[in-house]
């Protein structure tokens, strides 16, 4: 039996572990969860909110499942998916933003891709508290990561069937360390001549995104436009609790959807597990457990085009009962 960790998470993370690891069983697939909780939970038992165990469970089973961990904002520990994509070098964050069968959006056909940077940029946590009246954040670009995440949005072009990747930055304004990234893609660019380039300011991109999404295929961002862009590309297809993710290094990749632990529906049965549910899969098909996968999808696609969905895409349904529904279509 395939051993995979667990990181349960917090807030809403708990419930849609349930009802995912439920689906997961139901559909005839036995995996040993190896439950890791992570933090501000564990840091009154164990001092620190990532303990050291969580990595190397990941490191063992090199692959980890993980619902959301509170960042708390201001003062507080570093942020828990932060630093386990920085320990694990999990350096490309994968986001597919694709319409879902059932989920009525304003646009239809949207398709697309996002590549975030994720391991430096603005989230490195080097700042500096200059006097009580300034504050600074250093921007950390370099060309290795920068080409690495440049290779890994083009390589997956390629296998993938796709025929763009725009490069997304404000190489404008910060000549020199979007201006980097850039240099980087170009570089990068040449090596797949088959494959359509384009660059784009981020500002341009949203305004283009929110008129129609459609014109774009991949796109690749350094780490802060990537988090705030596949927030907006969440919204395009029905928002955060539909939209998928996974963090994936050259050793081990976790899977984990883009929202947040949503302390405001925390234990009201509330929350959406699709987009668990969808990172789930996706990580079925990373282990090749591709048949499974694909019979999870269909219940989750028969589902929601039956009408039978949660409250945030419009529905009547609790966390369980969604669960159960996805179950019978099994
Ligand atoms: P973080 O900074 O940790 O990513 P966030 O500030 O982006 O967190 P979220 O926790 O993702 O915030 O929640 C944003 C909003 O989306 C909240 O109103 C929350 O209830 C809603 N939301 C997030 N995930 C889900 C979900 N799975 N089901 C239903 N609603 C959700």
């Amino acid at each position: 039996m395939r051993t995979i960790t667990l990181i349960n998470g917090d807030g809403i993370g708990p419930e849609i572990s349930k009802s995912v690891t439920d689906i997961i069983a139901a559909a005839g697939l036995d995996i040993n969860w190896d439950i890791q909780t992570a933090g501000s939970d564990v840091i009154e038992s164990e001092g620190v909110p990532l303990p050291d165990r969580v990595l190397k469970s990941v490191r063992a089973n090199k692959v980890a499942l993980k619902a959301p961990v509170t960042t708390p904002i201001g003062k507080g520990f570093r942020s828990v998916n932060v630093q386990l994509r920085k320990e694990l070098d999990l350096y490309a964050n994968l986001r597919p933003c694709k319409n879902l069968p059932g989920v009525k959006t304003r646009f239809e056909n949207v398709d697309l891709v996002v590549v975030r940077e994720n391991t430096e940029d603005l989230y490195a946590g080097v700042e500096e508290q200059v006097d009580d009246n300034t504050a600074h954040s250093i921007k950390i670009i370099t060309r290795s990561a920068s080409e690495r995440i440049c290779r890994f949005a083009f390589d997956y072009a390629v296998k993938n069937n796709r025929h763009e990747v725009c490069a997304v930055t404000k190489a404008n304004i910060m000549k020199l360390s979007d201006g980097l990234f850039l240099q980087a893609f170009r570089a990068v660019a040449g090596e797949y001549p088959q494959i359509t380039t384009r660059e784009i300011l981020v500002d341009n991109l949203c305004m283009q995104l929110v008129q129609d999404p459609t014109r774009f295929d991949v796109l690749v961002l350094p780490n802060l436009y990537g988090d705030i862009v596949s927030d907006l590309t969440a919204g395009l297809i029905g928002g955060l609790g539909v939209a998928q993710g996974a963090n994936i290094g050259k050793d081990c990749a976790v899977f984990e959807p883009v929202h947040g632990s949503a302390p405001d529906i925390k234990g009201l049965n509330k929350a959406n597990p699709t987009a668990l549910l969808l990172s789930a899969v996706e990580m079925l098909k990373y282990i090749d457990e591709v048949s499974v996968a694909e019979k999870i999808e269909k219940a989750l696609f028969k589902t929601l085009s039956d009408g039978h969905k949660t409250v945030d895409i419009g529905g009547n349904l609790s966390t369980t009962e969604f669960t159960e529904k996805i179950i019978e279509n099994l």
